[in-house]
């Protein structure tokens, strides 16, 4: 079955879907980027993701003509011709096309791809994952969702070849700022929830944001604070959170079990609301 893709105002079948080798997106990586998840055919906390792309083109002042709504009825397009049931959306928006030139080009109109995928959610990892500690070696502008994420492949590649599935990235002080493309979460030995707090360490994850305020809404505290290696070690249960993972228990941290080394009842209580999230969502699409 046919995958359609949007780039620059025309849908076209993905093997044709391209973009000019002068793009910035491909030059400089001077490009944004959003994943949505879908699920049954509806674009989950669309409004979220909207809000933070706009935020991301905001901050790298790349003016876009196209409206929230525009852009919400071009992702349902491009899903309903693709046909994806179950999957992720993915928007970039990059400062376009212009002769290579660090400086930013003027009135350039930037370049817009959307495109969709069915995806498989990881049933497997719900027993459990281990992720792997590495120096955080990115830029200092890490709550900008850009597409310069040549340190997080690098990091997962060599959680992955390590029999991890995600990475850890550690900061110059010991603390765990975030996943390679997730969200860090602790149940420390005080039984406080702890998730790092927002800075330009990480990115403001909206898988992040919505378990934060499900969490509190069921009464569960949820703190923005940030835990060192040695706490992280020590704690009764850890998870990741993304739009692509939902949410996910973390059981190893290096090759040392988190708790009983088994999925705990906190990430139990917590997938369980989140999926009630998505049911909701499911059925309430229709925001603009
Ligand atoms: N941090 C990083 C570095 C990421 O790439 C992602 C996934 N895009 C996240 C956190 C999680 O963000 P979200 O919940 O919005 O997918």
């Amino acid at each position: 079955m046919s995958r359609i893709s949007y780039v620059n105002g025309k849908y076209l079948h993905h093997n044709d879907a391209k973009i000019h080798i002068e793009d910035r997106g491909n030059q400089f990586a001077d490009a944004i980027y959003e994943v949505v998840a879908i699920e049954g055919k509806m674009l989950i906390d669309f409004e979220l993701h909207i809000e933070r792309l706009f935020r991301n083109l905001n901050e790298l002042e790349i003016d876009l003509s196209l409206s929230k709504k525009v852009i919400f009825f071009i992702s349902n397009e491009v899903i309903n011709r693709s046909r994806v049931d179950r999957g992720i959306l993915y928007i970039q928006i990059s400062r376009g096309r212009a002769t290579r030139n660090h400086s930013f080009p003027k009135n350039n109109p930037p370049s817009i791809i959307i495109s969709s995928r069915a995806t498989k959610f990881p049933e497997y990892a719900l027993k459990g994952i281990k992720v792997k500690l590495m120096d955080d070696l990115r830029w200092k502008r890490c709550d900008i969702k850009s597409v310069s994420l040549l340190p997080n492949v690098l990091a997962k590649e060599q959680a992955i070849r390590a029999g991890a599935y995600e990475a850890w990235l550690v900061d110059s002080d010991g603390y765990i700022t975030e996943g390679s493309s997730s969200n860090a979460w602790i149940l420390n030995e005080k039984n406080i929830l702890k998730t790092t707090p927002l800075s330009n360490k990480i990115l403001g994850g909206i898988t992040r944001k919505v378990l934060k305020e499900i969490s509190l809404f069921n009464d569960i505290e949820v703190q923005d604070r940030a835990f060192s290696i040695v706490e992280a070690k020590k704690s009764k249960e850890a998870f990741i959170t993304s739009t692509s993972n939902f949410i996910l228990p973390v059981t190893y941290i290096d090759d040392e079990p988190i708790g009983t080394g088994e999925s705990g009842p906190l990430f139990k209580r917590l997938y369980n609301l989140f999926h009630t999230h998505l049911s909701i969502q499911r059925k309430n699409n229709n925001i603009f």
